[in-house]
């Protein structure tokens, strides 16, 4: 029988292996020394000035509007084709999350519908660099500068991405990456923020760990101090250092492994590109894509298949996928709370009855991505009239 192939996999390899296993030996199991590394060695690769280290993406977005000063009653613009994390940090803070639509071949924010949007109230956009590739973010810029906005990227799926040469994780006042299990890199669970700005550093910092003083960190740099001070009601956010160390081993294979990402995207491009049932996933050429979803659409017009009837292809041909996003509007939660309608969001809407996201990942093998080529082609191919 045709062995599972699962939808995701991480690269755990002995290094990684053997940095949590140090980690376990040394005594020392949360926020230290390897977090502090983690973080600096992240820094250091982006070049941005400050990183912080913390155990989710959504711990890192909801820092970050706190560090800008999201308020009660503000509004804050992010697409609606996204994961519901970068929407619903929005609202701890009592805070409007307002949906936008997407663009039609990146399926990234759509930066008119980001101006047509903005009122009195709106206060931050948070760009989500959908699949890997970095969104428009010079007309965002230009429209955060101009109507006096914060940008607080969503980063959880580019790294490494380049927007114009530069690094997805230096461009805007914060960018949040994640680490969680299927991300291009992993720590289990995981995130990290990047800023230039120490005030926002500095406070993110002391809220990641229940808003506590600077010198409390001095607990977990081996000089053991027992003094505190309360700054803040804050959360608790800070990374272990198991995690950081498998942080580290990943972020410095992260080059190696994006290589193979890109190297698979290219392979699926030639396996599908003669087909004109399957619109396939640009990567302008202005940006490095980080590929850490392959998502192709399915023009069921074309094709006479609809996109569920190939996921179910796929699953009986033991092959794992997925769909990226039920865009935010389609929820119960913010469709009844908020009052959006598909209506609202036409391009997002049409493409969620197209896409799946096909296995990606280096773990695999080329044997394996030629293996879904075939499987798709077969059913596309066998359903032409
Ligand atoms: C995974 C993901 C997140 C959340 O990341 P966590 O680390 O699980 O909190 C946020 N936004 C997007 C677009 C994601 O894909």
């Amino acid at each position: 029988m045709t062995q599972f192939l699962p939808f995701h996999l991480p690269d755990i390899g002995e290094e990684e292996i053997d940095a949590v296993v140090s980690v376990l030996r040394s005594g020392w199991l949360t926020t230290g020394a390897r977090a502090k590394q983690f973080e600096q060695d992240f820094a250091a690769m982006l070049g941005a000035r400050y990183a912080v280290a913390v155990n989710s993406c959504t711990a890192a977005l909801h820092l970050a509007l706190e560090a800008i000063g999201i308020e009660e009653g503000d509004e804050v613009i992010l697409p609606t084709m996204t994961f519901t994390a970068t929407a619903e940090v929005v609202t701890y803070f009592k805070a409007k999350p307002v949906l936008v639509d997407c663009l039609p071949d990146t399926l990234n924010i759509d930066p008119d519908q980001i101006e047509r949007a903005i009122t009195s109230k709106t206060k931050a956009i948070i760009p989500v660099h959908f699949a890997g590739h970095p969104c428009d973010m010079d007309r965002i810029s230009d429209i955060a500068n101009r109507y006096g906005l914060r940008v607080i990227e969503d980063a959880a799926h580019a790294l490494p991405a380049r927007y114009r040469g530069r690094l997805i994780g230096t461009l805007s006042d914060c960018t949040c990456f994640s680490f969680y299990a299927t991300k291009n890199i992993t720590t289990g669970e995981g995130g990290m923020i990047t800023t230039d700005n120490p005030e926002w550093a500095e406070r993110i910092r002391t809220m990641s760990l229940h808003g506590l003083s600077r010198d409390a960190w001095k607990r977990y740099d081996g000089h053991g101090s027992w003094f505190y001070e309360v700054l803040s009601p804050g959360f608790k956010y800070n990374l272990t250092d198991i995690a950081a160390a498998l942080g580290i081993a990943q972020l410095h294979k992260s080059d190696r492994l994006w290589k193979t990402r890109e190297r698979y995207a290219g392979l699926y491009d030639e396996g599908f590109r003669d087909l004109p049932e399957i619109v396939l996933p640009t990567a302008a050429a202005h940006v490095q894509h980080a590929w850490h979803l392959y998502v192709i659409r399915l023009d069921s017009e074309r094709s006479g298949i609809g996109r569920d009837r190939l996921i179910e292809h796929l699953g009986k041909e033991h092959i794992g996928c997925s769909v990226h996003f039920i865009p935010l509007h389609l929820h119960p939660y913010y469709r009844d709370t908020w009052g959006y309608t598909s209506e609202q969001f036409p391009v997002a809407t049409a493409a969620y009855q197209q896409i799946v996201s096909l296995p990606l990942y280096p773990k695999m093998t080329e044997t394996d991505i030629q293996r879904v080529i075939s499987v798709v082609r077969t059913l596309i191919q066998g359903s032409r009239r």
